[in-house]
This record gives C-alpha cells, structure tokens and sequence, in this order.
C-alpha cells in the first residue's frame, strides 16, 4: 500500500462508530469520524478522505441528503461514498445510487466480510491507474 488510505466514517450510533472504526484501524486505515452531517462538511472542508462510509438513518440530514450535498463537492470527485444501511428491502439501494452513492454495504456489517467490501470501493480508485471516463 503506498501511503495510508483515509475512509471517513458517517455514522450517529457510537456502537456503529467504534465497531467499525476498530475494524478498520486493524487493517491499517486512517480513520476519520462524524457523527452528524454538521460534523462531516466540517471535517471535510480540512480533508479529502479516500472513501467515505454513510450511514442512511441519521438525524436532521439523512444520508441521502448529505451524500447529494457531497456530489457537488468537486474536491471529492474521486472520493467513492458507500451507504450503510439496514433498509435495503425498502428501497434504499436504488435511493442511495440515485443520491450519488457508489455502492452499499449492509447493515449490520458482516465483520468477516467487511474489510473486502470496504477494499472494494478503495481499489476502484487505486492510486497510478485510470478512473473511467475521466
Ligand atoms: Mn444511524
């Protein structure tokens, strides 16, 4: 790996937060943390993350409204943004491509299967090699 990858994590379940914060810190990510939209257009104005983990349900803006938000940060354009969402028998895959996420990784996560989810979305935009249509 050439340098430390950066995944910001959207989420306002602090359980959520640590599982997933610990879990990637094994595998030897830099791991940012917001608990609210607010907290993430904040940390965002001072860093680009090398993926971004969403979180749907969320109070105030939800995490359709925060990744559509996002979509018009060209700063990020090279960010993917994956949801984590529950709901995926209601719909919230198609919304949360609709709203410019890349993808969606199932909650509750599968601790076994999430770093290869998460190396997924990281290896799309792996550093040297052509992003398509750009
Ligand atoms: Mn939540």
């Amino acid at each position: 790996m050439d340098g430390e990858l950066t995944i910001l994590y959207v989420e306002d379940n602090p359980d959520n937060r640590l599982l997933v914060k610990r879990i990637l810190m094994v595998e030897g990510y830099r791991v940012l943390e917001a608990e609210d939209a607010a907290e993430a257009l904040s940390v965002l104005e001072s860093q680009v993350p090398d993926l971004i983990l969403m979180d749907i349900n969320m109070p105030d803006i939800d995490g359709y409204a925060l990744t559509a938000r996002l979509r018009q940060n060209h700063n990020l354009n090279g960010t993917p943004i994956v949801a984590l969402t529950a709901n995926v028998m209601r719909g919230d895959r198609e919304r949360s491509l609709e709203a410019g996420c890349d993808g969606y990784i199932q909650k509750p996560i599968d601790v076994d299967l999430f770093p290869r989810q998460v190396q997924k979305y990281l290896s799309v935009i792996s550093p040297g090699e052509p992003i398509r249509g750009q």
